[in-house]
């Protein structure tokens, strides 16, 4: 039997075991014909009816179909036995066991089957599930590439967020600011609002005091007027009272005309009565008629004195009543009089409250009319300030432009001053920085025979105007050029305008020499000194007063001059303080002194014990010269008394400093007379003046020399071979100015010193220092200049 079964694996026997029909949501087939073999077997006596299992498995085909719908079934199978058969009876066993056989094969058949659906089951789910991880896998993806998105989503968003934040921020802050000046100005605001409130508080209370005094005396008015009212109600009452008494007086003198008339009847009635009693005698007849009528008299009589009683009651209430009213009417013309008299009272007040009233009001109106003068006055205040505010404003901007411009103005000025400088100083070195100038003395009138035998002219053509100079000896002609020639006209003044610009140079911190050179007598001092007792000053005054004018000036532009000055002369090659204490009358007491020259690398000289003084003006300065002239060595020669035989220097030493742009200039102007060139035959000098004479010469040689070797550029430049040019060292070169006036006296008989001075001039003005100038060529060296 078990060979007829489907081969199954262990595998999914294994698979199945744990799978119940209801786990596996398999649905079982419908119910049919359930177990109905085994009912109808049971039904008939307790075993299935099957038919008769002729063939073995065979007879199976030919059974009723068995169906199993459930466990119920099987269970019900497996709990089936053997009935009533005995053990003998194999047939009915048999049966029975074929029977139950078949039973047991339609069961294991259902199982296959229900197992056959489990497993097609079991593949449908399997692939369902497949399909389930497939999709569940592609949404992971799609889930963690949303993921990705909303990511860079999120970090573009905290970006935008953080950037967001920042320019809150930056607002915020911004905000914060504007609130900051929006504080101020409500602050501001509120002050000026406050002030304004107050004002408007006080003008309030007045215009309430104002209402409130008019208030009362419209309440007084009212009062007054209610009085009045009252008062004319009383009058009119008061009036009515006395129309009344009036009335009732008029009644009580009707009741007693009434009364009057009634007691003239009675009068009547009496006296008829009277003459009906004389007529009762004459007639008893009408006795009776005449008691009766007396009756009805007496009845009238009757009748009448009730009416009379009446009238007479009638009267006196009456009078009782007008009584009564008269009270009253007294007591309203007390009440009256009282009114009145409170009326007059009130209107005594009401006049003061109106007299009060009407001082309050012209208060008031004053009040009112100081108010509207001093809103007026503040109005014009305010307009004042406002005005005068922006006037201030104004005139602040004006002097902040001003003040800029005046900076600029400096500024401008500074930088123009060091342009200036600079300037002066390429058009001085474009000159040259040694020049000559040649001055030609006129004659004096010692001068025996003028200009016959030699004469000097200044050529007029146009390149040499001013610049040259003709001499004509013994027929021959020399001409010379020079930087200027100033012929005998030229005035001290002329001759000054030409150097100003050098002694500008000085002030600019340059150092500076001015020489005089030429024969005795030829007008050196009276270019250098001049005469400035006779308005002639030369060089060295109209300098000082050109420094000391120009430096005042200059203080405008924060320029803080000082200046020192010194005086010495060279004498046979020995220096002599000419501002020396000790010195008169041109002769040192004292000649212990070792002037000793000494050079710094700053390019400052100093001579030891040399005297220096402080100078602060023009005044200072003339005395010294003063001083200087007297102490002066003079020797007397042939030529000229008062022949200098020393070369004098003057030096003034400038420093500046400028506190504005903390400039420092350190200038030096140094002023040289020269002691005479002649020759020495010409002094026809010997001994001590032949000695004199050498020095000079030596010394002149010297400073030629010391030109020239600048000039030529020579490694070597002999400064020591003299005292001179010695202490003159830093002052010669470099970017220093030097200037030569080579004077010239005009006579004939000083031709041939005229003409060895001309040629050295020549000499000189073909030199360069320092940048070079021109090209000209230097003239042959004049071999009378050495002097050996
Ligand atoms: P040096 O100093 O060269 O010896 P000075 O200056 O003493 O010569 O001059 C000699 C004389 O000539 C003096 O009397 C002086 O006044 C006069 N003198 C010189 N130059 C002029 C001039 N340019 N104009 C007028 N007088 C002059
Ligand atoms: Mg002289």
């Amino acid at each position: 039997m078990a060979s007829s079964l489907p081969p199954r694996s262990s595998y999914q026997k294994k698979e199945n075991a744990g799978l119940g029909r209801r786990e596996m949501g398999y649905k079982a087939p419908p119910r049919r014909n359930v177990l109905s073999a085994l009912n109808n077997g049971e039904a008939n006596g307790g075993t299935p009816s099957m038919p008769a299992d002729s063939g073995g498995g065979g007879a199976a085909e030919a059974a009723p179909v068995i169906e199993f719908s459930g466990r119920e079934d099987v269970e019900r199978l497996l709990a089936e036995k053997m009935k009533g058969k005995s053990k003998n009876d194999f047939k009915g066993r048999v049966d029975q066991m074929s029977d139950y056989i078949k039973k047991v094969r339609a069961c294991i058949r259902w199982y296959m089957e229900l197992e056959d659906g489990y497993l097609a089951e079991q593949e449908k789910l399997r692939g369902a599930m497949d399909s389930e991880n497939t999709r569940h896998t592609e949404l992971e993806t799609q889930l963690s590439n949303a993921i990705e998105e909303l990511k860079a989503a999120n970090l573009d968003l905290t970006r935008c967020c953080e950037s967001l934040e920042e320019s809150f921020n930056k607002e915020k802050s911004e905000k914060q600011i504007v609130v900051e000046s929006y504080e101020k100005e409500k602050q501001k605001r509120e002050s000026a609002e406050s002030s304004r409130d107050v004002l408007t508080v006080d003008l309030e209370r007045v215009t309430h005091d104002a209402k409130r005094f008019s208030e009362q005396l419209k309440m007084v008015q009212d009062t007054n007027k209610r009085l009045q009212e009252y008062n004319t109600s009383l009058q009119q009452y008061n009036s009515n009272l006395q129309a009344d008494a009036s009335k009732s007086g008029e009644t009580i003198s009707k009741l007693q005309k009434e009364k009057s008339a009634m007691m003239e009847t009675m009068a009547i009635l009496r006296e008829n009565n009277s003459s009906m009693g004389n007529q009762l005698e004459s007639s008893r007849v009408s006795q009776q008629e005449a008691i009766r009528v007396k009756e009805e008299l007496r009845k009238e009589v009757e009748r009448l004195k009730v009416e009379l009683k009446q009238v007479r009651d009638d009267r006196d209430h009456s009078v009782i009543q007008l009584n009564s009213l008269n009270i009253e009417l007294r007591n309203y013309k007390e009440q009256i009089g009282k009114t009145s008299k409170e009326c007059e009272s009130f209107r005594t007040k009401v006049s003061e409250l109106e007299e009060t009233c009407n001082t309050q009001q012209e208060q008031i109106q004053t009040f009112q009319k100081h108010l509207a003068v001093a809103t007026e006055k503040l109005k014009l205040a305010d307009v004042t300030a406002i005005e005068a505010m922006t006037g201030y404003e104004e005139q602040k901007e004006k002097i902040k432009y001003l003040e800029e411009r005046l900076a600029q103005a400096e500024s401008q000025i500074v930088e123009g001053d060091e342009l200036r400088k600079k300037l002066h100083n390429t058009i001085l070195e474009l000159k040259g920085n040694i020049r000559v100038f040649c001055r030609v003395r006129p004659l004096l009138r010692f001068d025996g025979n003028g200009l016959e035998g030699a004469s000097i002219s200044f050529p007029t053509s146009v390149e040499s105007t001013g610049r040259g100079i003709d001499l004509i000896n013994q027929g021959q002609k020399l001409s010379f050029s020079y930087d200027k020639v100033f012929d005998p006209d030229a005035s001290q003044e002329d001759v000054f305008v030409e150097i100003s610009q050098l002694v500008q140079s000085a002030l600019d911190g340059y150092k500076v020499c001015i020489f005089a050179y030429g024969q005795t007598g030829s007008g050196k001092t009276y270019t250098m000194m001049g005469k400035p007792e006779i308005d002639q000053k030369g060089i060295i005054p109209r300098s000082l007063e050109q420094i000391f004018k120009t430096s005042r000036f200059l203080e405008s532009q924060g320029w803080n001059y000082s200046m020192q000055a010194s005086m010495l002369e060279i004498y046979n090659e020995t220096i002599r303080d000419l501002l020396a204490p000790g010195r008169s009358n041109g002769f040192e007491m004292t000649s212990s002194k070792q002037y000793t020259i000494k050079h710094d690398p700053h390019g400052n000289t100093t001579v030891s014990e040399l005297t220096i003084i402080d100078v602060f003006g023009i005044a200072d300065v003339t005395n010294l010269l003063e001083k200087a002239s007297q102490s002066r060595s003079v020797g007397k020669t042939q030529m000229n008394e008062q022949s200098s035989r020393s070369h004098f220097v003057f030096t003034l030493k400038i420093s500046g400093s400028n506190a504005n742009t903390g400039q420092h200039v350190q200038g030096v102007l140094n002023l040289i007379d020269l002691a005479g060139s002649e020759r020495l035959a010409k002094s026809g000098s010997t001994g001590d003046r032949l000695k004199e004479t050498q020095s000079i010469n030596k010394s002149l040689s010297a400073l030629s020399d010391v030109i020239f070797a600048i000039a030529k550029g020579d490694d070597h430049v002999p400064f020591r071979n003299s005292k001179l040019t010695y202490l003159l060292q830093p002052c010669l070169g470099g970017d220093s100015k030097a200037l030569m006036f080579v004077n010239i006296s005009p006579e004939a008989s000083s031709v041939g010193e005229t003409i060895c001075s001309l040629r050295f001039a020549s000499r000189v003005n073909a030199c360069e220092i320092g940048i070079p100038r021109r090209q000209t060529q230097a003239r042959p060296f004049d071999s009378r200049l050495s002097y050996g």
